[in-house]
């Protein structure tokens, strides 16, 4: 393993209790290389080397898995853009089954065809809007868990995200170092949606500006009046 970025993603991940393998880790290493290449035709990350790559994105995304105790069956990643955190949460869980939401259908192109490149199963791309799966019958209160990075305001996700999950699942959503006035700004919009924060864990990653991850657990069935209409949660946040 000669390339340092590999070493600093496998040292950190293993630190964690996350161990990757050599197949893993060649994964990762082609998900960078496809990153790269599809860049500047998909405007897919602001990182273009590689130590930048995998620690704001593959450790990044990685460490939500600390936090979920028993590996969960299903996820739901909001706002996928280029598959974080979801791509690499498929890596590190080869079983888990997957549905990545984002409704630039370039990025979603690129999606899969790096799900076909990596050779990943169970990985489902739809190309939409989150408020809009959130009506649908077959996927409403279908989720373990649902991730979004960098998507919206956290009582904006809760809308987006709560109505995904099953009673009992969690919402986990990364956020910068210092959340506190967003976690507060969310309590209502949360008790709302049936959902109720849990926890708000500070993650320190290798090099990089501290980070913190909110855990919000879906407690009772959302009522059928949300997700209002697509643009609607992000226009008037509850
Ligand atoms: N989660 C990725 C990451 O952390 O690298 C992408 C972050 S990017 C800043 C936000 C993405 O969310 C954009 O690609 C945007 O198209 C998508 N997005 C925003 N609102 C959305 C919605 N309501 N439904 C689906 N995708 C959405």
């Amino acid at each position: 393993m000669a390339d340092p970025a590999e070493r600093l993603l496998a040292d950190t991940a293993a630190a964690w209790g996350l161990p990757l393998n050599p197949d893993q880790l060649r994964q990762f290493a082609r998900y960078a290389d496809e990153l790269l290449a599809w860049n500047a035709r998909a405007n897919l990350t602001a990182s273009t080397d590689r130590q930048a790559i995998y620690v704001r994105h593959f450790l990044d995304s990685l460490a939500l898995a600390r936090f979920w105790g028993p590996p969960p069956a299903t996820l739901v990643d909001i706002g996928t853009g280029a598959g974080f955190p979801g791509v690499p949460l498929k890596i590190l869980h080869p079983a888990l089954t997957v549905t990545l939401v984002e409704s630039v259908g370039k990025k979603t192109a690129f999606l899969t065809h790096l799900i076909g490149v990596l050779g990943l199963a169970q990985v489902r791309v739809v190309t939409g809007r989150a408020e809009a799966l959130g009506r649908d019958p077959g996927e409403r209160e279908h989720y373990d868990v649902a991730t979004a990075r960098a998507v919206a305001d956290l009582r904006v996700l809760a809308e987006y995200a709560l109505p995904l999950l099953r009673v009992g699942g969690l919402l986990l959503a990364p956020k910068g170092a210092d959340a506190a006035r967003e976690v507060e700004g969310a309590r209502h919009a949360m008790t709302l949606l049936g959902g109720t924060i849990e926890r708000v864990v500070p993650i320190e990653l290798p090099g990089i500006e501290p980070r913190t991850l909110v855990v919000a657990r879906k407690v009772a069935p959302t009522d059928p009046r949300y997700p209002r209409a697509v643009g609607l949660p992000a226009r008037r946040p509850l």
